[in-house]
């Protein structure tokens, strides 16, 4: 399903619901989460709808990882996490597939 109307994040990517856009292209979009756990937490998604990772197909998803290495860098970060929930028991909240991209900031830096 290429886009689906009632999904919140499709409707980001239409820009019907803000976002602060971190990355575009014809099939991916980068946005920084509205619930950071960390200084510079993103979104990295397919623009392609689908609830799950196996819902997707492979092609739609080339760009993800580069695109949340490259944000990392952008933001400072050498060290992260990248998340993906699938299922609400793993804690996907969101039915449209995403990648947590969390930035791990030095704790040691800037302590005497
Ligand atoms: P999940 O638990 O499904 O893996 O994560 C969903 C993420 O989407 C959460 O981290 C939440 O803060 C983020 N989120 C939910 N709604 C919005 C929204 O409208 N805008 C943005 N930027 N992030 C959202
Ligand atoms: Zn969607």
């Amino acid at each position: 399903m290429a886009s689906l109307p009632s999904c919140i994040f499709c409707k980001i990517i239409k820009g019907e619901i803000p976002s602060l856009k971190l990355f575009e292209s014809d099939k991916t979009y980068a946005f920084l989460d509205i619930g950071p756990l960390s200084s510079g937490h993103s979104l990295i998604i397919p623009k392609h709808h689908g609830a799950k990772l196996h819902d997707m197909p492979a092609d739609q998803l080339t760009e993800i990882l580069p695109v949340a290495a490259r944000i990392a860098q952008a933001v400072g970060c050498e060290d992260y996490n990248i998340l993906q929930n699938n299922g609400r028991i793993a804690h996907q909240v969101v039915d449209h597939v995403h990648f947590h991209m969390i930035p791990k900031p030095n704790e040691a830096e800037g302590l005497g």
